[in-house]
């Protein structure tokens, strides 16, 4: 018997539990989904013994030819959904495919412009505790009053510290950026363009968002939020000899070692079903749903920052209530509503507690949930914000969500 279960019984309690959360919770963290059961067996299966350290045909270890085959899949069906001349799915993360980005295009000490955390920028954009803020000279934008990406501001902000390197994309903002002005700035400055696509990247393989590979330098993604896929890293470009010769030498050897086959794989797989014409189905009720939730938040008379969404997430703004952030998900994660607290732009409160919540429906639409269910626990929601230490308001909106979960489930 080679099973988990009766051999470590600590960690199998722990995993059943975590898929039993994963079935009775509604998961609205706006980065998370859950990867099918087809990705799962890809990550689980025997290529992850095997050594593959270099590329396709140029590898360092014999016996490559069966996991060359799963990279060169994964490669061409990622060029293909996302219109790239250039892909590299060695990444083992979304921070490991930007840190390959930075010391490829950047020398330390270089001045980039990235969306400053506070504003719904990601750590690796510059933030003062990442490598990025910490190996460069880290400027950073935000949002203006309205909630919306101030191109004026990042215009005067790259004329004035001529960055060598200018990031767009976010893990926490609702709106459409404009890539073609971002690269018009970075252009104004002769700077390189990066687009970290994390978030939105489901969408836009749907052609439900903007595309930005035609007009950056180089665009990252993670693989495992909209996306649906495996954790995981990209880097994509259109055709540039020069630039992907440095991307593919700073992923390999310059900041990673063996690539996970088994992960490369599993992104194979994603790769193939985000190319499936029931993948924009998906996604359009994706965006369908985040919006249902954004208006009914807004009718029961909560402030979501920039007004709505035109995708997969939105931010509660609790600045002025009583109830923190940090309040907020304790008392939503009694209800098994699973969010996470977030700064929201000009936050009074420091990061550990925060006046926001950011809520994404990429998870409960996999799940099977359509504006019906998104209205209802929209609302659910409010209740547990009006009274977030109410504990019979609590137990009454767990009690309907666990009902509502498990009339969809995950996994069945
Ligand atoms: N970039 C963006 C925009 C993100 O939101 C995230 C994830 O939080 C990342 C990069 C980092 O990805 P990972 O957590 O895989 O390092």
């Amino acid at each position: 018997d080679m099973q988990i279960a009766g051999y470590d019984d600590a960690l199998a309690k722990a995993i059943a539990q975590e898929l039993q959360r994963q079935e009775d919770h509604v998961e609205l963290i706006a980065s998370e989904n859950y990867a099918s059961p087809r990705v799962l067996e890809a990550q689980g299966s025997v290529l992850t013994n095997k050594y593959a350290e270099g590329y396709p045909g140029k590898r360092y270890y014999g016996g490559c030819e069966y996991v060359d085959i799963a990279e060169k899949l994964a490669i061409e069906r990622v060029k293909q959904l996302f219109g790239a001349d250039y892909a590299n799915v060695q990444p083992h993360s979304g921070s490991s495919a930007n840190i390959a980005v930075y010391m490829a295009l950047l020398q330390p000490g270089d001045t980039v412009l990235g969306m400053s955390l506070a504003h719904g920028g990601h750590l690796t954009h510059g933030a003062k505790v990442n490598f990025s803020g910490k190996s460069y000279h880290a400027v950073q934008y935000g949002v203006d009053e309205n909630g919306l990406i101030d191109y004026d501001e990042v215009q005067r902000l790259a004329t004035e510290h001529k960055p060598k390197m200018v990031v767009a994309g976010f893990s926490a903002y609702s709106q459409v950026v404009d890539w073609a002005r971002m690269a018009d700035i970075a252009k104004s400055v002769g700077a390189y363009f990066f687009v970290d696509m994390a978030h939105v990247a489901g969408l836009v393989a749907a052609g439900l968002y903007p595309n930005p590979v035609p007009h950056a330098d180089v665009v990252t993604s993670t693989t495992h939020k909209t996306l649906r896929g495996p954790r995981g890293g990209i880097i994509l470009a259109k055709a540039n000899e020069e630039l992907e010769k440095k991307f593919q030498s700073l992923v390999f050897p310059g900041t990673q070692g063996g690539p996970l086959m088994h992960v490369i794989a599993a992104k194979a797989v994603a790769f193939k079903e985000a190319l499936e014409p029931g993948f924009k189905d998906y996604q359009a009720q994706v965006v369908r749903n985040a919006q249902a939730m954004a208006k009914t938040i807004m009718g029961r008379g909560y402030k979501v920052v920039s007004g709505g969404t035109q995708n997969h997430l939105m931010l509660i703004d609790l600045i002025g209530r009583d109830v923190s952030g940090k309040d907020a998900e304790a008392a939503l994660g009694a209800a098994h509503i699973t969010v996470n607290k977030n700064s929201v732009p000009n936050d009074p409160r420091s990061p550990f507690v925060t006046s926001g919540l950011r809520i994404g429906t990429p998870a409960v639409t996999t799940r099977g949930y359509k504006e019906a269910e998104c209205v209802a626990l929209a609302n659910w929601i409010c209740d547990v914000l009006d009274a977030p230490a109410d504990q019979a308001v609590i137990a009454r909106v767990r009690e309907a969500v666990t009902a509502q979960c498990r009339a969809l489930p995950v996994y069945g």
